[in-house]
């Protein structure tokens, strides 16, 4: 799961473990939008052990009042070339909401966005991992 406040721009191929596993489906890097810390770029550790993973209760930037803590995505089925990505999000181990988005394979659109502009791009770059690997 990755944290909620992280908007992952390229992808960042470190030394993980397991890379495929991982909630983006790959590591990204990128910037923090937690409120007073906008724009700042997380260091390669911060990306690998929290903005990566969410439950980053050692980051001191990540807000004491939040609506999660992690957001996590699942491929759902496909089918007429549109492709269903789910997506829950976690406080504290417990739901915290969910939802679908559409994308559709063949003009690489999405029919159904995220109104979340972090959320959106966390699913474009877990689809985006999950695609290079067919
Ligand atoms: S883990 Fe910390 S630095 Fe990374 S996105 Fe979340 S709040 Fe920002």
């Amino acid at each position: 799961m990755a944290c909620p406040f992280f908007m992952p721009e390229q992808r960042f191929d470190a030394d993980w473990p397991f890379p495929r596993r991982l909630p983006l489906g790959s590591g990204w890097a990128g910037t923090c939008t937690a409120p007073g810390h906008e724009g700042v770029r997380p260091g390669e550790e911060e990306l690998k052990s929290s903005c990566n993973l969410g439950y980053a209760k050692a980051c001191s930037r990540l807000p004491a009042e939040r609506h999660a803590d992690a957001v996590r995505f699942a491929l759902g089925e496909e089918r007429d070339g549109i492709l269903r990505v789910r997506f829950v999000c976690e406080r504290a181990y417990l739901p915290a909401g969910h939802g679908e988005l559409l994308y559709e394979k063949g003009s690489a659109t999405w029919l159904l966005r995220h109104k979340d502009a972090r959320v959106q791009r966390m699913a474009e770059c877990y689809v985006q991992a999950q695609m290079a690997r067919r």
